[in-house]
């Protein structure tokens, strides 16, 4: 479904690349998490996924399709994308925020009020209650959740996803990472999901990309990878 082909990145100024040479498939379905130390190219990579960065070199390919031939902003239109920092606009509520790219879509306002509701109650917050509010008025972890409810208001079929839980504390990102697995189970969607945390890598990775500056040092299932040495 996504697969990156001898990718390489050098930002402006850098003498060694961000991501070197990579080449790696993520599955349709499968949630693919890339692992690794601060700097090692993570973040780099997911967002050439979607076209927030443009490659030095390499393709990318999703659906057998070079991402390149798309227009970047419909590409982006269909890739949910949820980041630390959330980046919820803090003068529009809750449903407001939720709704950015349904109305980019065009839909109209009965089914994006709909559609809100629903992605409320399956992320765990009362509709009734969360809908009007601004994002101060949230805690982290409410945030958070509002920030996957919106990367998946259009139900894009690709998420990617860079530390979505980081911000939180150890119980709540516990607490979220069992709801995303459960949720994740029902929808299917082709994920590639960064994080520092090995732990967080092997409970929430079908696969894990080992990440090691820029470059790929390991790639395999949970179990793959545990057992080397
Ligand atoms: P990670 O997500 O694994 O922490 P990044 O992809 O953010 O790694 O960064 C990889 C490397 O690229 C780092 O050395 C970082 O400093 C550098 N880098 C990231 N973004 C930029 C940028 N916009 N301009 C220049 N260098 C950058
Ligand atoms: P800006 O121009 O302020 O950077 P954009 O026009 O890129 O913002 O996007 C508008 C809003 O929609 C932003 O808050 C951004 O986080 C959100 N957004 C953009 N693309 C996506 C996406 N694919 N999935 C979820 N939210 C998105």
């Amino acid at each position: 479904m996504i697969e990156l082909i001898e990718v390489t990145k050098l930002y402006n100024g850098q003498a060694v690349p961000a991501v070197d040479n990579l080449s790696l498939k993520v599955g349709k379905g499968e949630t693919c998490v890339f692992v690794g130390p601060s700097g090692c190219g993570k973040s780099t990579t997911l967002r050439i996924i979607n076209r927030m960065i443009e490659p030095s070199l390499g393709t990318i390919l999703i659906d057998n399709k070079d991402v390149k031939a798309s227009d970047p902003d419909k590409l982006r239109m269909n890739i949910g994308y949820v980041i630390q920092q959330i980046g919820l606009l803090p003068h529009r509520t809750v449903a407001e925020n939720i709704a950015i790219v349904p109305r980019l879509h065009g839909w109209n306002k009965q089914k994006i009020n709909q559609r809100v509701d629903e992605l409320l109650n399956l992320i765990g917050l009362d509709p009734e209650l969360t809908r009007n509010k601004y994002p101060y008025q949230l805690s982290g972890g409410q945030m958070q959740r509002v920030g996957v409810a919106r990367a998946m208001a259009v139900d894009p079929p690709i998420m990617l996803m860079d530390e979505p839980f980081g911000a939180v504390d150890p119980l709540a990102r516990n607490h979220l990472q069992d709801e995303f697995l459960r949720l994740q189970k029902k929808m299917k969607k082709t994920i590639c999901f960064v994080t520092h945390d090995i732990n967080e890598a092997i409970k929430m990775g079908d696969k894990i990309a080992i990440f090691d500056q820029g470059k790929l040092l390991q790639h395999g299932t949970p179990q793959e990878i545990l057992s080397k040495p």
